[in-house]
């Protein structure tokens, strides 16, 4: 199959009804599109309303922009003292290796910085100077290694980038973010698994996914390649309307993470990225599912629902005692105790 990147080539390959294609030109021209065969073999084509085409389709309601939507919604930029280092927290960065992924994922948080115009990889002297920066800041115990998504590159190009961060000797922690194992689980190989193992650090693997669907065989089988390696598995997932934002398949999903053995991490409240609001489900709505996920589950499989307070203020951690109703939406507080309006207006309130 030819690669899923056009709208006609979705149109071709009966993704998408070619009578749409013209209306799609343009939110494919706005956003990067591409799809790998393993998601389009997962697609449904026969359900207008299928959880994974709504994931990685394009669609029309990507064009409409809200107000409160931002091109940096989690301020990464605002916390970047180089080029590819976010460091917003003391003992940890995130290192942003690539600007590109195997799948475009439809409400993307990063979607105004990856796509394939983009410079594929940090280029070396910003790779060094990136690693310089590590170097020089001995509070750094973590690096979490993401992009776009950094297991798009090859496993010799991995292999290279965890032996400079083995070579460091305060960062003890080396966490990759990736939807490989479920986009394209071929690719998680022998040769690619011991690439990442490197002696010196502790190497962990955060997968995104967010419908049960997606951790198919072959996606738990590649899990289960990195962890009989000895690499600890976490997941994360976004809280989606029409996706995941309800409590049977959210319980599925949490279930379907731990039989595979990833430990649910995060589910995130969906960021204010633009032309993403009909992905997004209410802070309510959020509370009120993680209760009853909460009432069904074990703690095993019960992640914590966060969310990235806009501007790079903070992550927090959405219990129904950090978050509160305001007559214009919510206020959220952040782990020093301040209050922030959300979405509407960014000022602490206190
Ligand atoms: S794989 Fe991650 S970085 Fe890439 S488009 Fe999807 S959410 Fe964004």
């Amino acid at each position: 199959m030819s690669p899923l990147k056009t709208v006609s080539a979705l149109a071709d390959a009966g993704l998408i009804p070619a009578e749409r294609a013209g209306a799609l030109e343009p939110v494919a021209a706005r956003y990067a599109v591409a799809l790998t065969d393993t998601v389009a073999r997962l697609i449904d084509r026969g359900d207008p309303n299928d959880p994974i085409a709504r994931q990685y389709i394009p669609s029309e309601a990507e064009l409409r922009a809200t107000p409160e939507e931002r091109s940096d919604p989690i301020g990464d930029a605002a916390h970047s003292p180089v080029p590819g280092i976010v460091h917003r927290h003391a003992d940890r960065v995130l290192f942003k290796l690539v600007h590109n992924c195997p799948v475009y994922c439809r409400f993307c948080f990063r979607r105004e910085m990856v796509g394939p115009d983009s410079e594929s990889a940090l280029l070396p002297d910003v790779f060094a100077n990136a690693v310089a920066y590590i170097e020089g800041h001995p509070e750094i115990w973590e690096v979490i290694v993401t992009g776009g998504d950094p297991f798009s590159l090859s496993a010799r190009r991995i292999g290279e980038v965890a032996a400079h961060l083995a070579a460091i000797p305060h960062v003890k922690i080396v966490r990759w973010h990736t939807r490989l194992p479920v986009v394209d689980p071929a690719r998680i190989n022998d040769e690619f698994v011991a690439s990442l193992l490197t002696p010196g650090v502790t190497t962990i693997v955060a997968l995104h996914a967010n419908h049960p669907r997606e951790l198919t065989a072959a996606a738990r089988a590649a899990c289960a390649r990195l962890i009989d390696a000895g690499i600890p598995m976490l997941s994360q997932s976004v809280l989606l309307k029409g996706v995941n934002d309800d409590v049977k398949t959210l319980e599925a999903l949490m279930r379907t993470f731990v039989e595979a053995r990833v430990k649910p991490y995060y589910l995130h409240h969906a960021d204010l990225a633009p032309g993403t609001s009909h992905f997004r489900v209410s802070i309510e709505e959020g509370l009120t599912l993680m209760g009853a996920l909460r009432a069904r589950l074990s703690g095993l499989c019960v992640p914590q629902y966060v969310l990235d307070i806009p501007g790079g203020v903070a992550k927090v951690r959405l219990t129904s005692t950090d978050v509160e109703k305001t007559a214009t939406g919510w206020r959220i507080r952040d782990p020093d105790g301040n209050w922030h309006a959300y979405p509407a207006g960014l000022r602490p309130l206190s």
